[in-house]
């Protein structure tokens, strides 16, 4: 088993080379850029800059497209304006070398999960064709959901992944917060790849699932590699409050667990 840890985050595009060099330094080996809240490379050159940057210091990057995407609203405005984000975060993805664009795909609202299920995957289609069309190397990869009335159970993306050729992300404290449980030997039959982009942090949920992120413990971080199957590449990205902190921690349990 190989993983590559790194945090969701890369501070200031202006500092980016040291950034990444500090993240070298400390054995970080993938990066995850947040556009949660706004696609904010909008420049080639800037993002060319970062790609450069991430291949001096061997760091492997991916992008999070914004929040406010939701590919089966009712309103077909919503639903463009949904596509339009996903679609600049793969440009700006493209340039940056990236090849995951991890993003939620939305909510089942009034709809049925089949429903939903359908809409969206129809949806992926539809943006597949133009991110092929654009000559974007990049894949689409829907997350696995923390909360009940999101779409995206294990099975749900596993089913879009066969149906659509898409990518994936495995949220495994999402799938703690939804499921109550993380049953890895279920996660490998549906997810059979030999790649698997994945996000973990700590976590606090209740009746309705996610809650919110929190520090990643060191007692959930044994308890991850415990489960992890041992035959594939595993990128974890951490999304908590201290994500290069808690990468770097998660990085040395793992370095240390296998001199052990
Ligand atoms: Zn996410």
């Amino acid at each position: 088993m190989r993983i590559k840890f790194g945090p969701a985050g890369m501070g200031p595009i202006k500092e980016v080379e040291e950034t990444f060099e500090k993240y070298y330094k400390r054995g970080i080996k993938v990066c995850e850029i947040p556009f949660t809240y706004q696609v904010y490379i909008k420049k080639k050159e800037d993002a060319i800059r970062i790609k450069k940057a991430a291949e001096k210091f061997g760091i492997s990057l991916s992008v999070h497209a914004p929040y406010w995407i939701n590919l089966n609203s009712e309103d077909e405005e919503k639903i463009k304006a949904s596509e339009k984000r996903i679609l600049d975060s793969c440009r700006a993805g493209h340039w940056l070398g990236v090849k995951r664009v991890v993003f939620h795909a939305g909510f089942y609202g009034k709809d049925s999960k089949q429903e939903t299920y359908l809409h969206i995957k129809e949806r992926i289609k539809e943006l597949q064709k133009e991110i092929e069309k654009n000559k974007w190397d990049v894949k689409l990869a829907p997350e696995t959901m923390g909360k009940i009335n999101v779409f995206g159970s294990v099975e749900e993306i596993s089913r879009l992944v066969k149906e659509t050729e898409c990518g994936f992300c495995i949220d495994f404290a999402h799938i703690l917060a939804r499921e109550r449980k993380v049953d890895f030997e279920k996660l490998k039959k549906l997810f059979p790849q030999k790649k698997w982009h994945c996000h973990f942090s700590g976590i606090e949920y209740g009746e309705k699932g996610e809650r919110h992120h929190k520090i990643t413990e060191e007692k959930y971080w044994r308890w991850l590699f415990k489960h992890l199957p041992k035959n594939k590449d595993i990128t974890i990205i951490n999304e908590s409050p201290s994500p290069v902190e808690d990468s770097v921690l998660g990085l040395r349990i793992y370095n240390n667990k296998n001199k052990e």
